[in-house]
């Protein structure tokens, strides 16, 4: 049986503002993780098809940049009271398509659209200067302009939040786009498409080009020269090779890449609040989330209690499809990635891990992975240095503050951080010395639309969401002009 928000979706691609077949008439199949069925079939696009989406977004550029702000401010004013609207569809929608529980879908599909509303409110607010030259012969004058035409690439875990992060600020800055969603997740962008649309968006602003063949779509999107800019979120290794085909033409990148978040439980935190704030930064998502806890510092004289408080929480949680009433968590995307988990809990019981609850692979259809815990983790085992993207807690301990600090900074990656301290002067402290774009000190969660979410290190360039992210989609120009 189909239900009614897949079958109301549309399901072919977007492309200068209106639905399409691919050229090649191929279609990628949508699967439901928490049964392995098919949900429906969406248009494949080919290299093709990915060109005349640039092609329309190029077109669409010089009138859509000479929109005025306020226009385009009140269409994404307008898509985030629809979303808003729409809440309960959208939510359903995301959790058949990704497996995410209906409370978290709905909670991401409010997430989802502030970002609409917060660069609704930005759009607005782009501004420039003017000064006198320190030599007093110029006026500088400064003015800032849409990059150009973008590509803006998501991922599966956030489909819906994913999209509206980077369509956001391309729409405030004045950017037209080409939107390629992952496979495993596209309807979300096309129900934002048609959302966008009857908002008021014209024709070409916004293209979206689902595809099995991301490689060989943008590859020559990226060489072509029209693409002005990428927002990319992904893997570090996608992020790597994207980073090296934008040098050809020097396009512009903004990237939000893989993480390794430390979170460190200092022996003065509130274990309370400590055990809370792991279960968010754990379990959001099922632990599919690149800001995720991958690793637990706890100071050797709270482990015990932390571990045994944390394990309890963690058995208690359900685990089913997210469509069930009382989900906690839901399946993860696909076999491979509950493979990893399972590799990872294996590889670290091999090396002395104690598994205090979970790590064992259930029977039964559907992607399932119980929530686990693990002690006794050692920094040898893969786990302490591989992004899990699931719902397995590893505890390692640490005795001194420098210890942890270096225990938590030995990685490439720095996206997110948490500590766990009633010391205002040691919060800040550690804060400083993390290696890593954000921190939640006493709290599991950092994504908030109105912060500049992103990484350093290898986790990333550049900044979404906040003050600075629409920035990202504007070029300075100054001009000089004499005083005469
Ligand atoms: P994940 O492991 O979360 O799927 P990926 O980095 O593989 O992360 O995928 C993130 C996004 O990047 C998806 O939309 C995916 O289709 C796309 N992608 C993957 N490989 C490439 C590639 N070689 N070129 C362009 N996009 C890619």
């Amino acid at each position: 049986m189909t239900t009614r928000v897949v079958r109301d979706v549309p399901k072919r691609l977007f492309i200068g503002g209106s639905w399409q077949d691919a050229e090649s008439g191929r279609t990628l199949s949508v699967d439901n993780p928490a049964t392995g069925e098919e949900l429906c079939q969406v248009a494949d696009a080919s290299p093709a098809d990915g060109r005349r989406a640039v092609e329309a977004a190029v077109a669409a550029q010089a009138a859509w940049a000479a929109t005025p702000p306020r226009v385009r401010s009140e269409i994404l004013r307008r898509a985030y009271d629809i979303i808003i609207a729409r809440t309960e569809d959208l939510a359903l929608l995301m959790t058949l398509e990704m497996g995410k529980p209906l409370t978290e879908a709905r909670a991401e599909v409010a997430y989802a659209a502030e970002f609409f509303r917060w660069f609704s409110e930005e759009a607005v607010r782009i501004d420039g200067g003017m000064m006198t030259a320190p030599d007093g012969r110029n006026r500088l004058l400064v003015t800032r302009q849409p990059v150009g035409p973008c590509l803006l690439i998501t991922p599966w875990n956030f489909p819906l939040a994913m999209g509206t992060r980077k369509i956001g600020p391309a729409i405030a800055a004045g950017c037209t786009m080409v939107l390629k969603p992952a496979p495993q997740t596209p309807l979300s962008s096309l129900a934002l498409a048609e959302i966008l649309t009857e908002a008021g968006l014209p024709a070409g602003v916004l293209n979206v080009v689902p595809t099995t063949d991301a490689a060989g779509v943008v590859e020559p999107l990226l060489r072509g020269g029209q693409i002005r800019k990428l927002s990319f979120t992904g893997s570090t290794q996608v992020g790597r090779i994207l980073l090296a085909q934008c040098a050809g033409t020097v396009i512009r990148t903004s990237m939000e890449l893989g993480g390794n978040a430390p979170l460190i439980v200092f022996d003065d935190a509130d274990l309370d609040t400590a055990v809370e704030g792991t279960m968010v930064a754990k379990m959001r998502n099922m632990g599919e989330s690149c800001c995720a806890a991958n690793r637990i510092y706890v100071h050797t004289s709270v482990a015990d209690e932390f571990a045994s408080r944390l394990a309890a929480r963690m058995a208690a949680l359900t685990v089913g499809p997210g469509t069930e009433p009382g989900t906690d968590v839901g399946p993860l995307i696909d076999n491979a990635g509950r493979s990893k988990a399972h590799d990872l809990v294996r590889d670290a019981v091999k090396r002395g891990a104690i598994v205090l609850t979970g790590g064992e692979l259930p029977g039964g259809p559907g992607c399932f992975y119980p929530p686990t815990v693990l002690t006794g983790v050692t920094p040898d085992a893969a786990i302490s240095d591989t992004e899990v993207f699931g719902p397995v807690a590893a505890l390692l301990t640490f005795e001194t503050e420098d210890e942890a600090i270096a225990a938590a900074n030995d990685t490439e990656f720095g996206l997110a951080a948490y500590l766990f301290t009633q010391n205002l002067d040691r919060a800040l402290r550690v804060s400083e010395r993390l290696e890593s774009g954000m921190i939640g000190v006493n709290t599991g969660l950092v994504s908030n639309p109105a912060a500049p979410f992103g990484g350093v290190k290898q986790s990333g360039l550049g900044r979404e969401g906040g003050r600075v992210g629409i920035d990202e989609f504007l070029e300075y120009k100054y001009l000089a002009v004499p005083v005469a």
